[in-house]
């Protein structure tokens, strides 16, 4: 016989998880989600279309994302924003950094307690991020570790308990490598987190922060724009000296994650110089 001490007992059980997770998960958003493309919004829009999967359908009990892109692509803000905005009772972050110097079982014990004590609310939400260095892939060899592969590929096929409903919100940025160690079947869906390889989402972004008032940012963008011109024409220029094989030259752009993007335009505004920094900063990522 289930008590009423007994349920508050569970209630107070699964609580604490949620506050102290919480509080790491803020932390991997460092700042907000801009909305500097549609990419962005389309994939916030996909994310919430998930967590209502989770809330509402009766034939889904579990449903587990995968968000993959290059490194800095914003792959943990934005999964962490979708856990917490999903508001669901319990809620925990599970990271590599978090694990440095523990054993490939004392792994595995701390992935079974969190997923076991996921069960324990009716609705729950898990993220783990980086999922390739939490099972310890490196190219060199390649290594990993088998042991903490094999556990989270029976977790995230184990639906939990009747009346109970979980969501697995994972980030990658090998997706090629989880494909290769069967991982990326686990998962029922994924998102791809884009770089940066519009001007106009750079503008966004930093319109968005002020770094430079109207007219010297747009300045700042048109100079970009003609640093990315300049590239290509003196590309072009070494195809026809006969220095490339046309064939394996890709026109040059612009390419850069949100994080680096953030950082380089902090640097900048250290600099007494700002637009000039900020030109020199991204023109290495053309
Ligand atoms: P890594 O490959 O190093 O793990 P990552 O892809 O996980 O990087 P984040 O650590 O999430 O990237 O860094 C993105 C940073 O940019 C965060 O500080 C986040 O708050 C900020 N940010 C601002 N706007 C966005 C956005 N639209 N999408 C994602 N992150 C954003
Ligand atoms: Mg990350």
């Amino acid at each position: 016989e289930i008590t009423r001490d007994d349920f508050l007992g569970a209630l107070t059980e699964v609580k604490p998880a949620f506050g102290a997770s919480e509080e790491e998960l803020e932390r991997c958003i460092q700042n907000h989600i801009i909305p500097y493309s549609p990419a962005v919004n389309k994939i916030l829009k996909d994310g919430r279309l998930y967590i209502d999967q989770v809330r509402k359908s009766e034939t889904s009990p579990l449903v587990s994302v995968l968000l993959h892109g290059d490194p800095g692509s914003g792959k943990t803000a934005l999964a962490a924003t979708l856990a917490i905005e999903s508001e669901f009772p319990f809620c925990k972050l599970i990271s590599p950094d978090g694990m440095v110097g523990y054993s490939e079982s004392t792994k595995i014990n701390e992935l079974h307690k969190v997923f076991s004590d996921s069960y324990k609310s009716p609705i729950s939400v898990i993220m783990i991020d980086d999922i390739e260095r939490l099972i310890e892939w490196v190219p060199i060899g390649p290594r990993f570790s088998n042991a903490v592969l094999q556990t989270l590929i029976v977790l995230l096929g184990k639906q939990p308990p009747k009346g109970h409903r979980l969501l697995v919100l994972a980030t990658s940025s090998q997706k090629s490598v989880l494909s290769e160690l069967g991982l990326l079947d686990a998962f029922d869906a994924d998102i791809k987190t884009p770089m940066i390889e519009q001007v106009e989402s750079v503008d966004f972004v930093l319109k968005y922060f002020n770094l430079f008032e109207d007219v010297l940012r747009t300045e700042t963008i048109s100079k970009l724009n003609k640093a990315i011109e300049q590239s290509n024409s003196s590309q072009m220029a070494a195809i026809e000296d006969g220095l490339y094989d046309n064939k394996y030259m890709k026109r040059s752009g612009l390419k850069i994650g949100i994080k680096k993007l953030l950082l380089l335009m902090e640097t900048s505004r250290q600099d007494s110089d700002s637009q000039q920094r900020f030109i020199s900063l991204i023109s290495e990522f053309i």
